[in-house]
């Protein structure tokens, strides 16, 4: 399995397990990447979402390998109020992410979206 496919199977993971919306290299940007998230994921009812988008996923070279740091975005679906709901969502993903070995740089904050370091 390459780093975007395990990448892809811990977010797969937190949908099934968590009941996040999940998007991984669908979206433009950040921007579109929150709005689609938070749209799709509140009409079906989910309790977060946790995604990267294009950009992002050009931290992978062809092969599927991680060559640079991905940033991962997250967000609670829980309260309007940005805040510790969003922070919960944040620790999820960042722990399982860890757990997948995968080194984590994150400063606990839900302005931050989560860094997921290339394995040595
Ligand atoms: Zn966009």
């Amino acid at each position: 399995m390459n780093d975007r496919q395990r990448i892809n199977e811990v977010l797969g993971l937190l949908m099934l397990q968590n009941n996040l919306l999940i998007q991984a290299g669908e979206a433009c940007c950040t921007s579109c990447a929150t709005h689609e998230c938070t749209r799709d994921g509140l009409a079906s009812g989910c309790e977060g979402y946790a995604y990267y988008h294009m950009q992002d996923a050009e931290a992978f070279d062809e092969q599927g390998t991680l060559r640079d740091v991905i940033h991962i975005g997250f967000g609670s679906l829980l309260n309007k109020e940005v805040g510790d709901d969003d922070v919960l969502i944040g620790h999820l993903v960042a722990d399982r992410m860890r757990a997948a070995g995968f080194e984590v740089e994150w400063n606990g904050t839900y302005r931050e979206r989560i860094g997921v370091r290339p394995r040595q």
